[in-house]
């Protein structure tokens, strides 16, 4: 699929940068848990961190293929990076942009964009919350294990039940900083260790209708609004895992002498590479086809969800095949193969499961 000279100029840009800045420290970070801020601070000014921002408010207002490229690169060498640029423009920048009133918008946009701060987003299926009401406030007790970007202890967007049917919910948007909320950093994760993830409790959180995202009872739509953007972004770093592990296999493949020959001559292990490549290369169009038809406005969710599908399995195959190529040195932490192998797992539970994936593109399908 071709891409225009701006998403070509982009891409070009992110690459460079990932191989000459991000690739020197994903090692160190993936051991110690660390948070990658000085390279999202460097990203913000690139104008990643306000890619779905309009840039009257600090924003570089990139198309949706522009920001599936720039993440496409960015997690072939880092998906902790990658996925926390994601979840920033997909789980908070996004549905502010859409859903927020104009104070709202003026709040958080600019400071969003310019990475001053990043933003997170609980989910009402992963809060373990009570939600008591009284008049027009709510309040939360309870926690929510899994938050990606929580270690950056910024605003959050937090959905919550607020009616007697499951499907009634209601978003709010939280200031930074706020006492009645708790953080506290998950490293026990398989992957993505440097990307923020934490765990949030909500001891008598307060929520007024001056911190509702849309409207009262209204949070279907917004949660539906963000888990697509993030479907079509997740789509983005799962081709990123993929390609990046499929390059390391490669190189190894082609410094490894066994029987007197590198093992890339081998049919089994060419074999490998050729699907590993095809696989790519399918999951590549369906990624910037669903980036596309989002760019012209057009009806983009099941081509979202199809997207997600099929490059989160890519992802996980090829990441499977390339420890493969690496024989008994896949299986140690002394090459990248592993991390990336780690990271594609969570693929499987970012924003919806392969069974919420092929429910949805089924329902879409038959109707
Ligand atoms: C690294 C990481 C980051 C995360 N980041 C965030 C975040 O930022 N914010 C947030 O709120 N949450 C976050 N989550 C939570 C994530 O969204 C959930 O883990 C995910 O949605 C799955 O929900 P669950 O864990 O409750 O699984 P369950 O819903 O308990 O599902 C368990 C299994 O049962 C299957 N299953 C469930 N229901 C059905 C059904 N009806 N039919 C068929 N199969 C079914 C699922 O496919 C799955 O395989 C994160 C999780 C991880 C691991």
């Amino acid at each position: 699929m071709k891409l225009n000279q701006e998403c070509t100029m982009l891409q070009t840009e992110l690459r460079k940068f990932a191989q000459q800045v991000i690739l020197d420290k994903v090692a160190e970070l993936d051991t110690s848990c660390g948070l990658p801020s000085d390279n999202i601070q460097r990203l913000a000014e690139m104008g990643i961190l306000g890619a779905s921002v309009p840039e009257d408010m600090d924003g570089a207002a990139l198309e949706c293929i522009g920001l599936v490229v720039s993440i496409e690169e960015i997690a072939r060498v880092c998906s902790s990076t990658a996925t926390i640029i994601a979840a920033h423009n997909a789980l908070f920048t996004y549905p502010i942009l859409k859903y927020g009133s104009d104070a709202q918008k003026k709040k958080y946009l600019p400071p969003a964009a310019t990475g001053e701060q990043v933003g997170s987003w609980a989910l009402p299926e992963t809060n373990e919350i009570t939600v008591s009401k009284q008049n027009d406030t709510f309040t939360v007790n309870g926690r929510n294990p899994f938050v990606l970007n929580a270690g950056f202890n910024g605003p959050l967007i937090l959905v919550v039940p607020t009616g007697d049917q499951p499907e009634t919910m209601t978003a709010f948007v939280v200031d930074p900083g706020n006492k009645q909320i708790e953080m506290k950093n998950t490293h026990n994760t398989l992957g993505l260790k440097a990307a923020g993830i934490g765990a949030l409790t909500f001891n008598d959180l307060v929520l007024t209708p001056r911190d509702v995202l849309g409207t009262v009872d209204g949070g279907r739509a917004v949660l539906e609004t963000a888990r697509d953007y993030m479907k079509i972004l997740t789509a983005a770093i799962s081709l990123g895992i993929a390609q990046g592990a499929t390059d390391e296999a490669i190189k190894y493949g082609k410094e490894r002498i066994q029987f007197g020959q590198p093992i890339t001559t081998f049919g089994m292990v060419r074999e490998k590479i050729a699907l590993m490549a095809t696989n790519i290369e399918a999951a590549r169009n369906l990624t910037y086809e669903a980036a596309q038809q989002f760019d012209a406005a057009a009806d983009y969710h099941k081509a979202a969800a199809v997207a997600k599908y099929y490059a989160g399995r890519s992802a996980i195959d090829s990441t499977n095949e390339a420890i493969q190529i690496f024989g008994g040195y896949g299986y140690m932490k002394d090459y990248p193969v592993e991390r990336y192998f780690r990271d594609a797992q969570v693929i499987n539970v970012l924003c919806s499961t392969p069974a919420d994936d092929k429910e949805f593109i089924a329902k879409h399908t038959i109707g």
